[in-house]
């Protein structure tokens, strides 16, 4: 059972019932999930949570669609470790990475398509679609075959092969459009309206609850550090989604008093953007420069984001014309945190450092985010002993190309003692 109340404009604060709807019928501002904090509040504990599946699915209460069915691959429950050889070449002496990347499909994804998928079931769809940047095209791929239901995916042309690959295994339907992310997003939303295609597509007319899987990357930090948050984190944006619902999961965590010495409080007259003074977190955004919209508002001081056509290494981060810009915006504001766009020359080189101190291979998208942590550290905007979450969200196996020419060829040798001592020694 889900404690869902309905939908409400982000912008112009009208509710509905909870339906596939994404824009507000009066403003065409984004619709959000409003629930029922009084009952959750009454039912949720830190010993329920703890005694639940080891999914995202533990946090069920809080999720919008039906915990007792879910469509369920197993997103979530990712590692959290600490990072002590980045932590020492960085200065940092409280670092922690969340590997996202060992979720079923290899990416984050998973959280949001777990909870889309599932309440596509809900409302009767048979067909799961998406407009993907790649991850999302395999995670929504693995979910309807786990649900017997249809994929329609639509990607780029030009994503990496993994990608293709890791998508098309599943057996799903895989459009591949001539054109930016931005224009297949277009696409899928114009079938998206089309009474002929009455499909679930997870982030468009699905998108109020598809976003809210993300929180669960909020709540999972906070239960791995022991009902804590910690001082600052790290996260990469394409939408800007996950960054904006990391922030909404540590401050529901907060009102609903399941942090460690922290009050419960009201939610407010405005549920979706409260903040909880005990949430001190500060929330640090990661681009590439090749696609870096919400980092140039930031920059620029600008509270609307001018659209960009991306070029960039770092295909999944690649959205031009990021739904969540102005969210994350005031979420960077709020937050007392920051923006920064990687330059492309050092996407390669946060993926290497990655892999040669802590030895987790994560994709470009995670390449852009450690660089980001490595300047944020040198520019002393993260403290030495500040407790610091790096989210690292998707897996190098995706985006070997990146990475081919870079890595050391084998030594290459006849199966005798001799062929391998020449080659070892020379
Ligand atoms: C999609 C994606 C992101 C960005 O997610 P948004 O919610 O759109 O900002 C980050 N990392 C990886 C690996 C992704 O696939
Ligand atoms: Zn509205």
């Amino acid at each position: 059972m889900a404690f869902v109340s309905g939908l409400k404009c982000r912008e112009c604060g009208r509710e509905q019932p909870a339906s596939p709807v994404n824009v507000c019928d009066f403003c065409f501002g984004p619709m959000e999930v409003v629930y029922d904090y009084a009952t959750i509040s009454e039912v949720v504990s830190r010993d329920r949570i703890e005694a639940g599946p080891l999914s995202i699915w533990r946090y069920g209460d809080l999720l919008p669609a039906d915990s007792d069915n879910p469509v369920d691959i197993m997103a979530g429950y990712t590692p959290l470790l600490k990072a002590d050889n980045l932590g020492k070449r960085l200065g940092l002496n409280n670092l922690y990475i969340k590997n996202d990347s060992v979720n079923p499909s290899f990416s984050f994804k998973d959280r949001v398509v777990s909870v889309a998928a599932t309440k596509a079931r809900e409302f009767g769809f048979e067909t799961i679609s998406c407009a993907s940047t790649g991850n999302l095209a395999c995670s929504v791929a693995a979910h309807a075959a786990r649900a017997g239901m249809r994929a329609v995916v639509f990607i780029p042309a030009d994503l990496e092969r993994g990608k293709v690959v890791g998508a098309a295994i599943y057996g799903p339907t895989l459009v591949a459009v001539d054109g930016t992310y931005d224009q297949v997003n277009r696409l899928c939303s114009e079938l998206a309206d089309n009474d002929d295609y009455r499909w679930a597509f997870v982030n468009i007319n699905m998108r109020p609850y598809y976003a809210e899987g993300s929180k669960t990357l909020g709540y999972e930090v906070a239960e791995q550090l022991g009902w804590r948050l910690p001082d600052h984190v790290v996260v990469p944006s394409a939408s800007g989604a996950m960054f904006t619902k990391i922030w909404k999961g540590f401050n529901e965590l907060a009102c609903l008093g399941l942090l460690d010495g922290v009050e419960a409080s009201s939610f407010g007259p405005d549920q979706n953007t409260v903040h909880h003074p005990a949430v001190t977190t500060q929330m640090h955004m990661a681009q590439a420069e090749g696609c870096s919209p919400i980092v140039s508002a930031w920059d620029n001081d600008e509270a609307r984001i001018t659209p960009v056509r991306p070029d960039s290494l770092a295909k999944s981060l690649a959205i031009g014309n990021p739904a969540d810009g102005i969210y994350s915006l005031r979420v960077i504001n709020n937050s007392g945190g920051s923006a920064y766009a990687v330059p492309e020359d050092q996407i390669v080189s946060g993926i290497r450092l990655l892999a040669e101190t802590e030895g987790i291979f994560t994709e470009t998208a995670g390449g852009v985010t450690v660089s980001a942590l490595a300047h944020l550290a040198e520019k002393g905007a993260i403290g030495p002993d500040e407790l610091t979450v790096v989210y690292i969200t998707g897996n190098g196996l995706k985006t070997q190309e990146a990475v081919e020419d870079e890595v050391v060829n084998p030594l290459t040798i006849k199966p005798t003692i001799s062929s391998f001592e020449a080659a070892f020694n020379g």
